[in-house]
């Protein structure tokens, strides 16, 4: 059952119909939970309000399913904006970039041409740049891409997901760039990547305590409090400095527990998203945790005085989301 709800969402986040119409719809569906608004300015509040508690943040203008490379540079014009907004508004914050946005899709050469750009901008403002890694199909280009980069700019690193088994190869490969370790949010084939959860969090473990004997900055990034607690204790016991890494959690996501850790004295940084192109991203949250539509499903149904919506979006949202599903699933098996 788990593995199915799961994979509905992943579906529905996979639909280039409901992406693109989600930004035609606006920000709906209760997505204001896990996403700071549709503007950098909007965003820029909650930095503020993370930074005042010593919190740090990543920024996402969000993005995907960029084909055209029209979309492409103005993606790579809004992240340079971003990047403009964070130095004169002052924020504590870097960014995070997908390269999909700016054109993996298209053509490698113009998608590092625009990574360039974005890289360049960053580092004369003193802003680090991370690569969210996307879909397994991206991995590879995206260490390719990262090490071009890297021959110009320090200022960059990545992320390695540790549901794939090549993490630990990789590692070694990347001792040196800052990296930002998470279990993965793609659904990818038992060719590449553990499909159990015991798998996945035992890899986890095993790789941040390898990231935190080296020297390169760390950020560990989940909301899983098993493993938060093993990392404090590994910490501890091996008078492993504070400096050396940060907790990261999403927008919205256990926030009690986001302002605990920075109070008890740990690093921590939210990645905070923004955007028109809200729905992809929403809804791979939704997968990870179902348990997430609860808190949703109220603002999405309910009015402020507790009575049902009867707005005509909401209906045909659902209608939209288990056609497309439905389609999907239908073609799937027709392949
Ligand atoms: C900052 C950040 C950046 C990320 N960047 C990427 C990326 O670039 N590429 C990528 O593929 N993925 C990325 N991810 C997503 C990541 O790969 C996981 O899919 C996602 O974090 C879910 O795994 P988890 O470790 O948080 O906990 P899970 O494995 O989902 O949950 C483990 C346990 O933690 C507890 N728990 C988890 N969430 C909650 C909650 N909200 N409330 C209460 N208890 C909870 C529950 O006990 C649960 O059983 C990122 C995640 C974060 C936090």
């Amino acid at each position: 059952m788990a593995n199915l709800t799961r994979d509905f969402f992943i579906a529905l986040s996979n639909s280039e119909f409901l992406n693109e119409n989600a930004r035609k719809w606006g920000f709906r569906l209760g997505a204001e939970k896990f996403v700071a608004g549709t503007d950098i300015y909007a965003a820029a509040k909650k930095v503020r309000e993370l930074n005042q508690h010593g919190i740090t943040v990543t920024l996402d203008n969000l993005g995907e399913f960029v084909y055209d490379r029209e979309e492409a540079i103005e993606a790579k014009n809004q992240i340079l904006n971003v990047i403009e907004q964070i130095h004169e508004l002052e924020l504590d914050s870097h960014i995070s970039v997908k390269l999909t946005q700016i054109g993996l899709d298209i053509d490698k050469d113009f998608c590092l041409e625009n990574m360039r750009d974005i890289v360049a901008k960053a580092n004369e403002n003193h802003i680090f740049v991370n690569i969210d890694m996307e879909k397994f199909v991206h991995y590879q280009p995206t260490l390719d891409l990262l090490k071009e980069l890297r021959k110009e700019y320090k200022n960059v690193g990545t992320v390695l997901q540790t549901y794939l088994y090549r993490t630990e190869e990789d590692l070694k490969e990347l001792k040196d760039v800052r990296l930002r370790i998470v279990k993965g949010a793609y659904k990818e084939s038992e060719d590449v990547a553990y499909q159990t959860k015991e798998e996945i969090d035992a890899n986890f473990i095993k790789v941040v305590k390898e990231r935190l004997q080296g020297e390169a900055f760390t950020s560990i990034a989940t909301h899983d409090h098993h493993i938060i607690n093993q990392v404090k204790k590994y910490v501890e016991e091996n008078n492993i400095n504070k400096d050396k890494f940060e907790f990261q959690m999403l927008y919205g996501f256990r926030t009690e527990m986001q302002y605990a850790l920075a109070e008890e004295g740990y690093r921590f940084c939210t990645y905070i998203p923004f955007g028109n192109d809200w729905f992809g991203y929403f809804m791979r949250r939704l997968a990870e945790r179902p348990q997430n539509m609860n808190l949703v499903l109220k603002d999405t149904f309910y009015t402020k005085e507790n009575t049902l919506k009867k707005g005509p979006v909401v209906a045909g949202v659902a209608g939209i989301a288990a056609i497309t599903f439905l389609v999907g699933r239908k073609k799937a098996r027709n392949k």
